[in-house]
């Protein structure tokens, strides 16, 4: 007998008749002989309405109560949820956060679960019930109902299926997976049947959104086995393992891009010890996130460029700290808000020579110029023009096989 974590995103649980559909692939699951906890979502848009609402109150709208409000939508889902699981005749109970309960620490509305009692739903699984349980959520040491974060459903079935020892955890989502770059934008992208954590995370940060990211660290962590697959057809999804588990016959896994960068140059920088420092520690400080960084050599000794990117919502404050900054010297500032970062992602590539190469290759074919590069261990990044972004990822989508 299988132990399945099996959870439901906003969407899933987004009508009546969903709920009902959902129900139909539970019965499925545990009519298999599995022992099912489902983890739920609110129904779609339920949670940015609630924090409307507290706006219309106050801006400064209370923590503590911002949670209690919150907390609300996946306890509506998780009740229709059960509801519609006893009208067809399969076992299944709701509970709330604070009657397992649910054990969180840190603060209001950025919490994180850190146990939970399991005893009473195990007897509930052993006696061939469904579990349904609340995404999202928790309560303090003190008692307080807390809530961990924007999107937190996912980083609860993760916690869950780790406190549960489950076998596998499936996220039910309204995408057939993870595909090997944006299919919106390119429809010859594929399904990718097997991926590993560090892979889907660089895909993640790269703008791939089908996961939270913090979810994929855990399981990363714990080594709990992931499935994202769609409610709504019955087609295969894209298994996240370790990377033990995976053949790689391809170098290259997925192609990401992301929109909202920004390069910023500072030109002529004096060239001595503790420049860079002295750039960057007020930017950290300021909680901007510099991705790539690339410095010239000096062809006089004395000055250098020093060109990076940040994300463009940034531009402004990054420079307005540049000109406060009293211990650089530079001639002048210039940015281009007009790039965009392509990535090429695989595990296979620490195995496969040249990709690089062929990478810098195929975008000269295209006559696209590369601003910016930067490499990790699988992951090669370039920024290019914006305007190149599509032309880019389709020639690197079919040079590395991914069409
Ligand atoms: N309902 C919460 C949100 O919208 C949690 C989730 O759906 O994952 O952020
Ligand atoms: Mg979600």
């Amino acid at each position: 007998m299988v132990k399945k974590v099996l959870k439901f995103g906003g969407t899933s649980v987004g009508t009546s008749e969903r709920i009902q559909h959902v129900a139909k692939i539970i019965k499925k699951e545990r009519f298999a002989g599995n022992k099912i906890v489902v983890v739920v979502s609110a129904m779609a848009g339920k949670t940015n309405e609630l924090i409307n609402l507290s706006k219309q109150i106050s801006e400064e709208f209370n923590k503590r109560e911002m949670d209690v409000l919150l907390s609300s939508g996946e306890q509506v889902t998780s009740a229709l949820l059960s509801g519609a699981l006893t009208e067809i005749d399969v076992k299944a109970k709701s509970w709330q956060n604070w009657q397992i309960p649910i054990l969180t620490e840190g603060e209001h509305t950025n919490s994180r679960i850190i146990n939970m009692n399991i005893e009473k739903i195990n007897e509930y699984l052993d006696d061939d019930g469904v579990a349904i349980l609340p995404g999202f959520q928790g309560i303090s040491k003190k008692g307080d109902i807390t809530t961990i974060g924007r999107g937190g459903s996912d980083a609860s079935a993760v916690a869950i299926a780790k406190i549960f020892n489950a076998d596998s955890c499936e996220i039910y989502t309204d995408v057939d997976g993870v595909f090997s770059t944006d299919p919106n934008k390119i429809p010859v992208a594929k399904k990718i049947e097997k991926i590993s954590y560090d892979e889907m995370l660089e895909l993640s940060s790269l703008g791939a959104k089908v996961m939270q990211s913090s979810a994929v660290q855990t399981a990363m962590m714990y080594a709990i086995p992931l499935e994202v697959k769609s409610t709504f057809t019955e087609r295969k999804g894209t298994k996240i393992f370790s990377q033990e588990n995976i053949d790689y016959s391809k170098s290259v896994t997925g192609v990401a891009y992301s929109k909202d960068d920004a390069k910023l140059t500072i030109i002529s920088v004096e060239d001595k010890p503790g420049v860079a420092a002295n750039i960057f520690e007020p930017l950290s400080k300021a909680q901007i996130n510099v991705d790539m960084v690339i410095q010239n050599i000096s062809s006089d000794q004395k000055t250098t460029d020093i060109t990076f990117t940040v994300k463009r919502d940034d531009v402004a404050k990054t420079t307005q700290i540049l000109k406060n900054n009293s211990k650089i010297k530079y001639k002048e500032i210039i940015h281009n808000n007009k790039v965009a970062k392509i990535s090429i992602v695989g595990a296979g590539m620490v195995s496969t020579p040249g990709i690089t190469y062929r990478m810098f290759r195929a975008l000269s074919d295209e006559d696209i110029n590369i601003l910016a590069i930067s490499t990790s261990e699988i992951k090669l990044s370039v920024i290019i023009e914006e305007e190149n972004t599509l032309k880019a990822v389709k020639k690197l989508h079919t040079i590395f096989d991914l069409d």
